[in-house]
């Protein structure tokens, strides 16, 4: 499978604090100075480009938090050959951001959202957001963004009652609800080791609730999800079983974290780091055979194999 997508992680802070997701280390947050810079991100955005990329997520952390983000938004956007930019948000600054966001030339929003009680919101991130999150989403929207899509990660005991409601936002809104197999990444995450809730369940309690799924083209930028479709559905529902299921096979993506370094697979650990050659001024050729040899490895690793048992979320951006 070639190498067509690359996740790009512009910071490893972010405005929530999940109980799944931000690191339980005190100082599990890199130091200011290792974070790339605007110029750094884009320059390096363009030799993955030149390798062969053709679609970039911003991700992080909170990529919208990142400083003068719509800048770099145009600058990402500017990069010859580039045919799709994409954003995955927590969504609390969309409805400030969304229109601007459109016009800077993003084509793609994902937006994360587990809950849609506002106390369980404030219970898992810490934070009283839902409205703004909902406001986000009603912006992108309203902003002419298309296959909006909903990133959901059900927990047992937390947050398994509320999937038919997920369910049937995609009857209401044009919008695709993907729920998202939970995995074990960091040390906060394995204390949920227990609360994985599987595709199976999830797609019983759906069927359940509204009769038997009907499947339908993924669409675009459907990656590794399977859809399906409540009847007379504005929207979309999908599954992402990265725990249950096995994609390897099918992946085309490799990551970069907000410090320049390379994952060939989520499950690896970094094989390559592009700061150094960054901040030396390596010229553009040499970052691109660079990022070529990071491709090359990427064929090594396999999930059960490779997995480092320690995945960064917060910084790597899932
Ligand atoms: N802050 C942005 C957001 O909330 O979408 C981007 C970064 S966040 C780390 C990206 C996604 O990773 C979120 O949808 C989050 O739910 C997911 N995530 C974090 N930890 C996870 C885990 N252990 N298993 C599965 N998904 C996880």
């Amino acid at each position: 499978m070639g190498i067509d997508y690359l996740r790009l992680s512009l910071t490893d802070r972010c405005n929530l604090n999940c109980i799944y997701c931000t690191p339980l280390e005190k100082n599990g947050f890199l130091p200011h100075e290792d974070l790339l810079r605007h110029e750094e991100i884009a320059r390096a955005a363009a030799a993955f480009v030149r390798a062969g990329i053709k679609k970039i997520r911003l991700t992080g952390g909170e990529p919208l938090i990142k400083k003068n983000v719509l800048e770099l938004v145009r600058l990402v956007r500017a990069i010859p050959g580039l045919q799709e930019l994409a954003l995955t948000t927590n969504g609390l600054l969309l409805g400030e951001l969304a229109g601007d966001l459109r016009e800077a030339g993003l084509d793609r929003v994902n937006i994360s959202l587990d809950t849609l009680s506002r106390k369980t919101f404030r219970e898992i991130t810490g934070y009283d957001g839902l409205d703004k999150v909902w406001d986000g989403m009603m912006k992108s929207l309203a902003a002419g963004f298309t296959e909006v899509k909903l990133n959901v990660i059900i927990l047992k005991g937390i947050n398994d009652g509320e999937v038919a409601d997920f369910a049937g936002l995609s009857a209401a809104y044009p919008v695709t609800v993907r729920f998202i197999e939970f995995f074990p990444a960091n040390k906060r995450s394995s204390g949920f080791s227990r609360a994985l809730f599987t595709t199976a369940e999830t797609r019983k309690k759906i069927e359940d609730a509204f009769g038997p799924l009907v499947r339908v083209p993924a669409g675009n930028g459907g990656g590794p999800a399977r859809v399906y479709a409540l009847a007379g559905a504005k929207g979309k529902i999908g599954f992402i079983s990265g725990r249950s299921g096995y994609f390897c096979g099918s992946c085309n993506r490799v990551r970069m974290d907000c410090a320049g370094r390379i994952y060939p697979c989520l499950f690896s650990p970094p094989t390559h780091s592009l700061r150094e050659s960054l901040r030396e001024s390596a010229d553009d050729d040499a970052l691109v055979d660079y990022i070529k040899n990071a491709f090359l490895i990427k064929s090594e690793y396999k999930k059960d194999s490779a997995s480092t048992g320690h995945i960064e979320m917060s910084s790597l951006g899932g």
